[in-house]
């Protein structure tokens, strides 16, 4: 007899949600199991969350979606990388972009030669290797071309989208595949009396939608992997001090830049995200070291253009559950933890949710051992991701406020000090247990926040100085001149995929 679920309930409408119901309904195809998502418009979502990295990529291509129409549909623009300013110090700027430094000489990565050459003088700066970090400040933007050997044929992007049109845009994808959505205040939560399995949510108007697997999108909330499972909620509150953040649209004077912006402020930072009608703008900021009266005068003070909305005020604890995933209910988005958007990761840590979830796609047996990987797999990645968003605030030579000298001397997870030391002693880095961030990233915000390693790798000095400034010298003309013939953003948003309406 097959043990092939039959019902999967969905609680929560937002980015997690509606992300979840697009990619089951794909993948479960014309199975016979039915997939209900429960939403509740009184409740609303948190609204924010615009900015993604590459991986959603895949995510699109599982959907089989047509990405001009998506770009389209949900407002959005393309994105090379972040640019942090005013992190280490004051003045300072640097892009953590997409895609890769040079290339790697004799099995060496390309930044130990750097390092080298850099120490001797000869060279200054690593951007000129990187195609998105030459590109990106000249608003310049075009997908991958089919030309061999050229860094056009690698180019690495990703999206800046309105998120509620994101939203709109999966909910009529999955109801065009039969994703039921019932609208809804949930007011209890069922459980067997034994096992504590849920067997269906209630509804204010006394409707019970049963189900067998229950996907928690519920957002901070946790209505039915913390309320009802009581798993616990782990916070880093300690390592990541904000917990606040303001978030406003306003109108953007010029061309949509081809990146995110992510700049330090007081008590936190600012981010600036471009779409194509306008650009969000947020300022996540530590409640213990500033008042919110004056991180609104702040972010109201840096905005390019008047705004055109209310202000959206949210609170979090940076954090995870002790488990995402619970006899009958995964966790996915909010409901499963949190890590301010300095990397974009929550929607990324969504998609990866779901992708691990369609792995390990329970039968009606819930085997243990599926849940216990799905958790330790979920808790390394999160946590992988976690210690990359620290060392931004950790390595930081500003002492200008209170914040950045709390920043400055705290403990870091022994995982992110042994990361730091291995680079500093000679420039090492290395990827573990498929950590998200690769060695390019790591190195990226490493040297932008001025971590500079004592040595670089040994074998470096059997190439001899001249020729490989040469090659690196045409290396980086060669990356130039493709930066150069590349579109402007702006001129291939128009081209491709600009939004009917701009306003
Ligand atoms: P929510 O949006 O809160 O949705 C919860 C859903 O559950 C809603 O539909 C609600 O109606 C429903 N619900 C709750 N309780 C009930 C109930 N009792 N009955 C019925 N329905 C209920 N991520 C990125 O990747 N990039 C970013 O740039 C980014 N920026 C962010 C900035 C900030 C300040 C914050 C806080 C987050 C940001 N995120 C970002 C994260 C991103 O917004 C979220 O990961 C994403 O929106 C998913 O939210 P969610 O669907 O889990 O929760």
């Amino acid at each position: 007899m097959s043990h092939a679920l039959r019902s999967i309930v969905i609680v929560g409408g937002g980015t997690a949600g509606w992300m979840t119901a697009a990619a089951l309904s794909k993948v479960l195809g014309q199975s016979d199991c039915s997939i209900t998502l429960v939403e509740s418009e009184q409740i609303g979502t948190v609204g924010v969350g615009e900015a993604t990295i590459p991986q959603i990529l895949t995510f699109n291509r599982l959907l089989g979606i047509d990405e001009d129409d998506f770009v389209r549909s949900t407002q959005a623009t393309f994105k090379l990388g972040i640019r942090f300013d005013d992190w280490a110090r004051v003045g300072d700027s640097y892009l953590h972009p997409f895609g890769v430094f040079g290339v790697p000489i004799e099995a060496i990565p390309f930044h130990h030669y750097f390092l080298k050459l850099r120490g001797l003088g000869r060279l200054e700066r690593i951007d000129e290797f990187s195609l998105a970090c030459m590109a990106a400040p000249q608003g310049r933007f075009t997908r991958p071309l089919d030309i061999p050997n050229s860094p056009l044929a690698q180019i690495a992007y990703a999206f800046q989208f309105d998120a509620s049109l994101y939203a709109r845009f999966l909910r009529r994808y999955a109801e065009a595949r039969r994703v039921q959505r019932i609208e809804g205040r949930i007011t209890h939560v069922h459980q067997h009396a034994e096992s504590g399995f849920v067997e269906s949510v209630e509804l204010d108007n006394g409707r019970r939608v049963e189900g067998e697997l229950f996907i928690d999108c519920s957002g901070f909330r946790g209505l039915l992997i913390g309320e009802a499972m009581g798993v616990a909620y782990r916070s880093w509150s300690h390592w990541l001090p904000c917990d606040r953040a303001l978030a406003v649209p306003c109108q953007r004077p010029g061309p949509p830049e081809p990146f995110t912006c992510a700049t330090a402020r007081t008590a936190g930072w600012q981010w600036r995200i471009p779409l194509q009608h306008r650009n969000g703008n947020g300022y996540v900021y530590s409640s213990g070291f500033i008042e919110e009266a004056e991180a609104e005068t702040t972010l109201l003070a840096n905005l390019d253009g008047a705004t055109l909305g209310p202000l959206n005020r949210l609170r979090f604890t940076p954090g995870r559950r002790e488990r995402f995933w619970e006899r009958n209910v995964v966790a996915i988005g909010l409901s499963s933890g949190f890590l301010e958007p300095l990397e974009s990761t929550s929607i990324h840590l969504i998609q990866s949710g779901i992708a691990k979830l369609i792995g390990m796609f329970p039968g009606r047996d819930f085997a243990q051992v599926d849940i216990d990987k799905y958790n330790q797999q979920s808790i390394n990645e999160i946590e992988r991701i976690r210690d990359f968003v620290i060392l931004h605030y950790k390595a930081t030579e500003r002492e200008d406020s209170p914040f950045w000298r709390y920043c400055n001397a705290m403990s870091i997870p022994d995982s992110l000090a042994e990361k730091i030391a291995l680079f500093r002693a000679n420039g090492r880095l290395y990827r573990e247990h498929d950590e998200l961030f690769s060695e390019t990233s790591w190195l990226a915000v490493m040297l932008g926040q001025r971590i500079v390693p004592d040595a670089y790798h040994p074998l470096v000095d059997g190439y001899p100085i001249e020729p490989l400034f040469q090659y690196l010298d045409q290396t980086r003309q060669v990356i130039r001149r493709a930066a150069a013939a590349m579109p402007t953003h702006e001129a291939f948003i128009r081209q491709h995929c600009q939004a009917a309406t701009n306003h």
